[in-house]
């Protein structure tokens, strides 16, 4: 549990009882502010796990867990493999380049082939927004499907490794403002962070260029803005995130260096902010982008961190599905966009 820290209202807290389990990990959208709760409460049981003297655990064993990437990934991938083996599974690494992918099998028919060596888990990143919904329903029941971010729709353990480092440094997450910077269009680590922060009790601000804020964020129940500067002093912590060039058409906003000029966090800005200001980003950063090296590497920033926690956050999660029996409902909203 984290420390207690007098006059911080965290609700989250009192929750953590709840007994609805995952069977999938498909996003945060819908979930309860006690079942967030409980997967940071897991993590922290794992902290520092298989890390020197302290031993790896079992919780996996006997089970096999695999990696199927469609999309580059670096920190994701490794964390959920590291994870895995911590708790004792077998590991399978799946990446496009080099399989029978390049001869033209789909998704579906590689998914049910790895299935089809015995499968406990699958850990499915994808440029398609709904992907892992779409595997849970081709895969058999007992597979679970965790989404290692879909598109630009959501990345759950990104959040939730960002919620977990948040309650670490500050002690809760209710009452806090959240700073979510830059290409929020573009951003699945922006909407994971939405749903589970608001579920929290943070307040969120969107910060970006008009073209990189989605209309519908107006729905989300978050305070939009445009003016950083004008933000800084309020935030508690500002997520700094990377601008999706691979996502984007191009043009939407005039070039890198305006980007940096008017969202960039550098040494000057620092000064505006709060100064306990916790600065968060998913990584990749592009230096001097979104961020100075000078502030990326200095006192405020928990990026590293958060690589740390992450695999905490995936060893928990990994034991939440690994332990449910139960079927998980899709929620509305994926079935709607995605699944139809
Ligand atoms: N690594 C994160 C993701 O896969 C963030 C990023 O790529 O900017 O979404």
């Amino acid at each position: 549990m984290t420390p207690d820290i007098p006059g911080c209202a965290s609700p989250e807290r009192s929750m953590a009882d709840a007994s609805d389990s995952l069977h999938h990990l498909l996003g945060l959208e819908g979930l309860s502010a006690a079942v967030l709760t409980r997967l940071l409460d897991r993590a922290e049981q794992y902290l520092g796990v298989g890390v020197g003297d302290v031993p790896k655990r079992t919780e996996l064993q006997g089970k096999v867990v695999v990696n199927l990437f469609y999309e580059p990934s670096t920190r994701t991938r490794m964390s959920f493999a590291l994870a895995a083996r911590r708790l004792g599974a077998d590991v399978l690494d799946f990446s496009p380049a080099g399989s029978s992918t390049a001869k033209g099998e789909s998704f579906i028919d590689t998914a049910k082939n790895i299935e089809a060596m015995g499968v406990d888990v699958m850990v499915v990143r994808h440029s398609s927004p709904g992907a892992p919904h779409i595997l849970t329903r081709h895969l058999r029941p007992h597979v679970h499907v965790i989404n290692a971010g879909d598109g630009a729709h959501e990345h759950p353990t990104q959040a939730l490794l960002d919620l977990f480092t948040i309650r670490r440094r500050r002690g809760c997450i209710a009452g806090l403002t959240v700073g979510l910077i830059g290409d929020i269009a573009h951003s699945r680590v922006a909407r994971s962070n939405i749903h589970a922060l608001k579920a929290l009790g943070a307040h969120v601000i969107v910060c970006g260029p008009t073209t990189l804020i989605p209309p519908q964020v107006a729905e989300w129940g978050v305070e939009i803005a445009h003016n950083l500067d004008a933000i800084l002093p309020r935030c508690d912590v500002l997520n700094l995130l990377r601008i999706q060039f691979e996502r984007q058409r191009g043009g939407l906003f005039p070039s890198i260096r305006e980007y940096r000029l008017l969202f960039g966090m550098d040494g000057a800005r620092m000064r505006k902010a709060k100064p306990d200001v916790l600065l968060l980003a998913p990584g990749p950063i592009n230096r001097g982008v979104e961020i100075t090296p000078e502030v990326a590497d200095g006192p405020n920033s928990a990026i590293l961190d958060q690589v740390t926690y992450g695999l905490a956050v995936r060893m928990a999660v990994l034991v939440e599905v690994c332990r449910s029996a139960t079927a998980c409902s899709v929620p509305d909203s994926v079935k709607t966009t995605h699944q139809r």
